[in-house]
Parts: structure tokens; sequence; C-alpha cells
């Protein structure tokens, strides 16, 4: 039997692929990808490198919904770990096709969405009911189907429970495994991007990508209909240019200072407060400001005090 495991290429995925390996069972690991993590590159090198299988699968616009609106709520940013679970489950359900389903997850580790009953919960709304596997904490939680009908062997499983992550980091000295930092890097659970998020899905009833990967990068200012991206060093300079819609204006004095992007309805108010940001963060003083889809309009402004920079901030 093959075991599909959700892999985020964190430590605790990781280890549970190799408790898995151990016992000989074929791995095929999945790995979703979204604009709120991307760790694609790092899992393909570890699949290769660890020998296992490898699916990359796209979470698309069904996952975007329910972030907007999870049944469980959000943990301490916009992360709706529960119901992130719970979906990232019942796609792995469908590629497994009654293979043996893994995750990573370790009993009370996380306050939100790994406290027992939260396992309990995840498993019912998942509809797998004693069909996940959890190998990290497994001689804790009750038998899975697996484990009863001999296809894995719980004895040679762990029973890790609780925040700490001594007993993990030795076992991953001993195998010398290579892992990605606590959380892989989830955005969802960053305060700041939490602010942005929600303020996109505020303003925009139909979210692209575009919309979404352009929150990685830049300051973020709104004023009504219109969002104001401004550059903070060179490399989301020419990411801003780079993520630039055909309908969006980019801003640059002439000098040295940062690329602005506005998008949205484009108002007078909206291109002034564009060019006054842009002029603000440079290091030049009542310097034109070139603005427009290819730069061809220029505007004269001055530079707007910090107060009123700050109350346009998201
Ligand atoms: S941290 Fe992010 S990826 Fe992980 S469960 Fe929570 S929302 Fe999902």
């Amino acid at each position: 039997m093959i075991a599909y495991v959700l892999y985020s290429g964190g430590l605790d995925s990781v280890i549970a692929i190799k408790l898995l390996q151990e016992q000989n069972i074929e791995i095929i690991a999945v790995h979703f990808t979204s604009p709120f993590f991307k760790n694609e590159k790092f899992c393909r090198e570890t699949a290769k490198e660890q020998g296992f299988k490898l699916i990359i699968k796209k979470l698309g616009k069904p996952y975007l919904k329910m972030i907007q609106n999870p049944k469980y709520g959000y943990g301490s940013a916009i992360n709706p770990c529960l119901d992130c679970h719970m979906h990232m489950l019942n796609e792995i359900k469908k590629i497994a096709k009654g293979g043996i389903i893994v995750t990573g997850e370790v009993m009370g580790q996380r306050p939100f969405s790994q406290k027992s009953r939260d396992l309990q919960l995840i498993e019912k709304e998942a509809k797998l009911k004693n069909k996940i596997l959890r190998p990290l904490s497994a001689k804790l939680l009750p038998e899975t189907i697996y484990e009863k009908k001999g296809i894995v062997n719980r004895e040679k499983l762990l029973g890790i429970s609780g925040r700490g992550r001594r007993i993990q980091l030795e076992f991953a000295k001993k195998y010398k495994l290579k892992h990605l930092t606590p959380a892989g890097g989830c955005l969802l659970a960053d305060q700041e991007f939490a602010k942005k998020l929600t303020d996109l899905f505020k303003h925009k009833k139909i979210i692209s990508d575009l919309d979404l990967n352009l929150l990685r990068f830049g300051r973020h200012f709104r004023i009504s209909e219109n969002k104001i991206i401004v550059g903070r060093n060179e490399k989301e300079n020419l990411k801003l240019t780079e993520l630039k819609d055909q309908g969006d204006f980019i801003f640059e004095v002439e000098g040295i200072g940062p690329t602005t992007l506005l998008r949205g309805k484009k108002t007078k108010d909206a291109i002034k407060l564009a060019a006054e940001l842009t002029l603000s963060y440079s290091n030049e003083k009542d310097v034109v400001v070139n603005y427009g889809k290819k730069l061809e309009k220029e505007i004269t402004v001055k530079k707007i005090k910090r107060e009123e920079l700050e109350s346009y901030k998201i």
C-alpha cells in the first residue's frame, strides 16, 4: 500500500516520511502550493535526495474562498489552520484513492489546530475517521485502520506531543534530514501580510493570482478604490515592474528613488498621492515624478509628512 504524505518540507513532515520509509512503505509526498506558501524548489530537491516520489498541486480558487470564510475561524493572523488542514486532506483524499493518508501533525504542537480534539475534528470533517496516520504522535492517538490491519507497525512510530522540538531535531540529526524552518513560512500567519490580504478581500471581488503575488512586495497604501505599492529596494522595484498589469501606472522620480505601482481607478487624487509617496521615499527633493503605463507623463509634487503618509498605509 502506498502512503500519501502531506508534505510541507518542514521538519515534522520530513520525519513522517522517514518513519514510514524505515518500514519499507512506498511514499508519495504531496506538496501544495499557493501564493501564500511556496517551497516547491526545496521539496523537489529533498524528494530526489531522500528517494521518494513527489506530487506538486496548486491550491486554487476554492482554497481562496475558504480563507475568506473559514468555518473554524483564524489563528493569530489570517491563518485558518483548521480549515486549511481539512481542505488539504480533502484534496489528498482525491489523489490517494484509498491509500494511506499521512500528516506530520504533532498532538498539542499548535494551540489553534493540533490539540487532541482538533485532530479528531479534522478527521470527522474530512470524513477520514481513523484513516489519518500521524506517525510522530501515533502512539498517543487512537489506532488507525492501517495499524489495525498490520499495514503499518505502530511500535515503530513515535509518541511525541507538545511544542518542544528536541526529539524531532535529534531524529533529523541522526538521519541527516534536510528540512525547512518551522511553519514553512506561511504568509497567512504573518500579521502584516494579514492586514494587506484583509484589505484586498474588502476592496476586490474578483481576485487574481497577480493581486495575491503583489502582496509579497513593497509598502502598501490605499486611497478609496486605488491601491498604491511603493518598492522598498531595487529587487522589489524590479518585481513591481514585472508584476505590473496592463492597466496599472508606474511612477519613478528623476534620480534615485523607488518604483511605485498604482492599481485601481487611477483618480486625480490617487495619481497625486502615488507621485507624492514616490518622491517621499526617494533621496531627491522637489523633482519631477514620471508616471503612466510607460512613464510617459510627468507631475510635480511635494514630499508629504510622515503622519499623512502613515494615514494611507494598509
Ligand atoms: S500555517 Fe498556513 S499552511 Fe499551515 S495550516 Fe495554517 S494556514 Fe495552512
